[in-house]
């Protein structure tokens, strides 16, 4: 695989909203947690954590809050004109943002680090042997972070 271009640039549905990643992303992974289910109207979602700085949004966007299964308090930006999911957060910040792969005008590249919430995860979701799952939240993303530069997706 070579290297992928930066900025990483992406957008909603309608075309409105759109960004720029001007930084690599920290980790990628899959979530099958029953809100992502419901923000994605899928059967899991494909975020990719960017550092808070690096992303820039453009656009009529307007913003949603609650609170995860993990307990955590999260907001999430969506297109103002045609509600696509196109970035969310923790308050308080952890200075990361999660975007979702689908959303970029290249999800080529995506490729998930792990399988989080499958606790939650469609019954008929076969996950495979080699593929790392949590049940739940990671406690400890520095083995994913990890995982996530041996791809050599964003040389530095
Ligand atoms: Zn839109
Ligand atoms: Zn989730």
């Amino acid at each position: 695989m070579s290297a992928v271009a930066l900025p990483l640039t992406g957008r909603c549905h309608c075309g409105a909203t759109s960004y720029e990643v001007s930084q690599p992303p920290v980790v990628t992974y899959a979530c099958h947690c029953r809100n992502c289910q419901r923000i994605s109207g899928s059967a899991f979602a494909l975020s990719v954590i960017v550092r808070e700085e690096s992303l820039v949004i453009t656009g009529p966007v307007k913003g949603t809050n609650w609170v995860a299964e993990s307990g955590n308090r999260r907001w999430g930006d969506f297109c103002g004109e045609c509600g696509a999911r196109i970035a969310h957060g923790t308050e308080p910040s952890i200075g990361m943002l999660v975007v979702r792969a689908g959303t970029l005008d290249d999800p080529s590249w995506f490729q998930p680090t792990a399988h989080i919430w499958t606790s939650e995860a469609q019954p008929w979701f076969m996950f495979a042997d080699d593929e790392v799952t949590f049940a739940g939240q990671p406690q400890d993303t520095a083995p994913l972070i990890e995982r996530f530069a041996r791809f050599g997706l964003f040389p530095q």
